[in-house]
């Protein structure tokens, strides 16, 4: 049985190394400690940069359990991304609606 897990990872300007937190005593921060996050799923703090540092939604194949253990056990399995497997953006996040559709109606002319 697989369940999904979405994650919200911060991704550092600067290294290119994404971030997140596994537990509520999680505290981590990026190779080059310009950003950070901590919290887990019950509360989200992180410190980064607006101008230089985004969000990436990740989703992971696994249960919240098995991130927990992975911060308790120290296997650090989780929660560093290293650049070359960080998206590099997130899917159908933003779409473009420059143009207002033309009104079909608008007119007369059978
Ligand atoms: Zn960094």
């Amino acid at each position: 049985m697989t369940s999904r897990l979405t994650v919200n990872m911060l991704v550092c300007g600067s290294c290119g190394w994404g971030v997140y937190s596994r537990a509520r005593h999680d505290f981590r921060r990026c190779p080059c400690k310009a950003v950070h996050v901590d919290g887990g799923f019950d509360y989200f703090k992180c410190g980064y940069d607006p101008k230089k540092d985004r969000f990436v939604s990740l989703i992971l194949r696994v249960k919240r359990e098995t991130l927990y253990n992975d911060w308790n056990k120290s296997r650090d399995k989780y929660g560093m991304v290293p650049p070359e497997k960080v998206p590099k953006e997130v899917g159908g996040d933003h779409e473009h609606r420059d143009h207002p559709d033309p009104d079909p109606s608008a007119g007369g002319q059978g």
